[in-house]
């Protein structure tokens, strides 16, 4: 660190002070540190990254199938294959 010049060099010491206050719960920051940057107070559970995660999974697209051809469409969406929708044909489609 001492080829750094200083800017980077605090904010590298910053960054080791903020890391060590991490591991080691309960351990208290330095005025002038604890100011510079926002540091967790302590870890989150497994149970809290559980939760948070809990809405990450891929889910499977919601399909419906067509009145007029019976070809599978996404909801709220004119029919690609006959251009009908609700059961009423409301464009044309080039075959
Ligand atoms: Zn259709």
């Amino acid at each position: 660190m001492t080829h750094l010049a200083g800017d980077s060099t605090i904010t590298c010491l910053h960054w080791l002070t903020a890391v060590a206050a991490r591991v080691t719960p309960g351990r208290q920051l330095p005025r002038e540190l604890s100011e510079a940057m926002a540091v967790p107070k302590r870890k989150h559970s497994n149970s809290r990254t559980g939760k948070r995660r809990a809405h990450d999974g891929k889910k499977a697209p919601h399909v419906c199938f067509c009145e007029q051809c019976s070809q599978p469409v996404p909801p709220h969406t004119v029919c690609p294959n006959c251009g009908s929708y609700m059961g009423r044909k409301v464009m044309e489609v080039e075959s």
